[in-house]
């Protein structure tokens, strides 16, 4: 699960992101609006979590910015300023929940697991690519029928290459779903990762693009 932050307050955008890492979700962290929107518009988060008192513009204008190309995408509002003009502002604006500043770390994870079943229930639908199947709500794969045992890196690798068959996906697409910004990541990690993936698998099932990254071919 990927998590766009965007928060101006360093110290508390510190601690979300660390809390937040812990819980293994992938977390990017911008503090300005305008980042923001750049970010959204290369990267596609499952969740953001967006600061309503932004330095350079209004997390509402963010907000609406986002809305006119997703509409999908839910949004977790936070705030200091916690009147109910504003609370109205940010819902009917397209925010789907919405949390005043100051908050306890297991209020905002306690929300953020209510996002995520109503995005697990909007994407539910198992994902088979020949013997291999695919259970985003219970995070289960199956190879003919026999569950595996999958790192949350190496499942992460899998749904994001079975939900794409047929496309060529790029290392630098792969490494964005499955690590945050600035995390360290050695350069032969994606390789180790589909090796592991290959074992369990059988060599044939992710093929390599050489120069470019991997493909599951749709079977
Ligand atoms: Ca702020």
């Amino acid at each position: 699960m990927q998590i766009l932050l965007v928060e101006d307050d360093l110290p508390l955008a510190r601690s979300l992101v660390s809390a937040l890492r812990d819980k293994g979700y992938v977390v990017n962290h911008v503090d300005r609006g305008k980042l923001a929107i750049t970010a959204l518009n290369t990267e596609r988060p499952d969740i953001v979590v967006l600061d309503l008192g932004l330095p350079d513009m209004d997390g509402i204008a963010v907000l609406k910015a986002l809305r006119q190309n997703d509409k999908e995408l839910p949004v977790l509002l936070l705030t200091a300023r916690n009147t109910i003009e504003d609370k109205v502002a940010g819902l009917d604006s397209g925010a789907d929940d919405y949390l005043a500043k100051p908050f306890d770390m297991p209020e905002l994870l306690a929300r953020l697991r209510v996002l995520e079943r109503r995005l697990s229930s909007v994407r539910s639908t198992e994902i088979t690519v020949g013997e291999v199947s695919l259970d985003p709500v219970h995070l289960q794969v199956t190879h003919r029928g026999e569950p595996l045992e999958l790192s949350r890196r190496e499942y992460m690798l899998l749904k994001c290459l079975m939900e794409n068959a047929g496309r060529v996906m790029t290392r630098a697409g792969l490494e964005s779903r499955l690590y945050s910004w600035g995390e360290e990541v050695a350069s032969n990690t994606l390789e180790v990762h589909v090796h592991h993936l290959r074992k369990k698998l059988g060599a044939d099932f992710i093929k390599t693009v050489r120069g470019v990254g991997y493909r599951i071919p749709r079977q």
